[in-house]
């Protein structure tokens, strides 16, 4: 970044230092709504409370879409369906030269029924609150870097696309299809889940599938004719022994079998067993190799008399890969945080987000631009207050070095649909 252009944006950082009490008193409105992802209602007041803001201080277009409720496998083995939340569209000059689509969660892993609703102060910079790091104190950040861009001089370069989404934290299977339309229209994504509590952005993602294995078997008593009984929970014993086989199989490819429920009572062989697992993967090529490896399970128990077996689910997100262009964002990123002081790095991780939906659609992205915090999806959960406008000025800068200077070479290449 030139000297003149950071002297140029000095006016925003100063705004955005003034701005930090008004970012915390939203924060705690915020963080008392309850938005889990099972509650709709909730996930809708947090988005009227946003999407207020993003047209009232952005003067932007603001759309609310409606989305098919989620299809999931109960633990009985039936297809049920879950409402979700709406999701939002924020749209300021599409047709300006530079596109950034920037994206944020509406929803939290604390549902209605969860004891930890409440924000605590456990001293002056750190706030304890369901959602404060993630990510309702993102949004706010991306929301003031909007505002701070807006003011600089440039700011016609560039135009953007905010998407709010009411389902990540439950795999994004409401919003998916949003983000593979959108990818397409924009250069770069910015995402704001949260920093680690050191200051470092996640770098490289594995990529994720949830799935459910339901056997069926045959019921009979288990004293007067067990042999008659096909025990489902039996061969759901051997079918995990074979999954567990597929854990470590290739590099960074681990399995996880998460919930299992089957039976009713001790004396009638159970006939269904519902077993639920994560996979989660490091190279994109490794999907299909896993979900030959299920499907052989499948058959293994479909071929042994009087059991079925099905299989659910997918690979919803796939591993995020550092490629050229990401390691231009991320090294353009990394040269904004110099003039604050900032030394920022970033660590490959084996968690996802919707980086990996926006990567897998080609779209370059940075998806830790939120603020400081830890202890994220547990009561635990904090935010470093004064996050909120370091982080602020580290996505304003980029946002203004993209408007000042253009696009780095490998993302300038890029294609964009008008
Ligand atoms: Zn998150």
């Amino acid at each position: 970044m030139k000297p003149e252009l950071h002297e140029s944006a000095k006016p925003m950082l100063y705004w955005l230092d003034q701005h930090r009490t008004w970012m915390e008193d939203r924060l705690l409105e915020l963080v008392s709504i309850n938005s889990g992802s099972h509650n709709p209602v909730g996930i809708d007041r947090v988005g009227e409370y946003f999407a207020a803001l993003f047209a009232d201080r952005l003067e932007a277009a603001v759309d609310k879409f409606s989305l098919d409720p989620w299809q999931r496998i109960d633990m009985q083995g039936q297809m049920v369906e879950q409402a979700l939340g709406s999701l939002w569209r924020i749209r300021k000059r599409p047709d300006a030269p530079i596109q950034v689509l920037l994206s944020g969660h509406l929803d939290t892993v604390f549902g209605a029924e969860s004891g930890f609703q409440k924000s605590t102060y456990q001293d002056k910079n750190t706030l304890n609150g369901p959602g404060a790091a993630d990510m309702k104190g993102g949004i706010l950040v991306m929301l003031s870097a909007l505002e701070a861009l807006e003011q600089h001089p440039d700011h016609y370069n560039v135009g953007w696309t905010v998407l709010l989404n009411p389902d990540e934290e439950v795999g994004s299977p409401g919003s998916a299809g949003w983000f593979a339309r959108e990818a397409p229209r924009h250069h770069l994504g910015m995402l704001y889940e949260p920093a680690l509590p050191d200051g470092s952005l996640a770098g490289s993602r594995k990529g994720s599938g949830n799935f459910t294995l339901s056997i069926g078997g045959r019921s009979a008593h288990a004293g007067r004719n067990p042999e008659e009984g096909r025990n489902a929970i039996s061969a759901a014993a051997h079918a995990i022994t074979l999954l567990e086989r597929i854990n470590g199989a290739r590099e960074g490819l681990t399995l996880n079998t998460g919930i299992i429920a089957g039976g009713t009572t001790t004396n009638q062989v159970p006939d269904s067993c519902v077993v639920k697992f994560n996979v989660r993967i490091r190279d994109p090529e490794d999907a299909d190799w896993c979900l030959t490896q299920l499907e052989n399970i499948q058959l293994t128990i479909n071929q042994t008399e009087g059991f079925n077996a099905s299989l659910h689910g997918s690979f919803g997100r796939m591993p995020k890969v550092l490629d050229d262009a990401h390691i231009k964002l991320y090294s353009l990123l990394k040269a904004c945080g110099q003039h604050l002081q900032l030394d920022l790095n970033w660590h490959p991780t084996g968690g996802c987000c919707d980086g990996n939906n926006l990567s897998s659609h080609g779209l370059p992205n940075i998806d830790t631009l939120g603020v400081r915090g830890g202890l994220i999806h547990s009561p635990g959960e904090f935010i470093c207050l004064d996050s909120l406008t370091e982080r602020a000025k580290l996505s304003t800068l980029l946002l203004i070095a993209l408007a000042h200077d253009g696009l780095p070479d490998s993302l300038a290449k890029r294609e964009v649909q008008r």
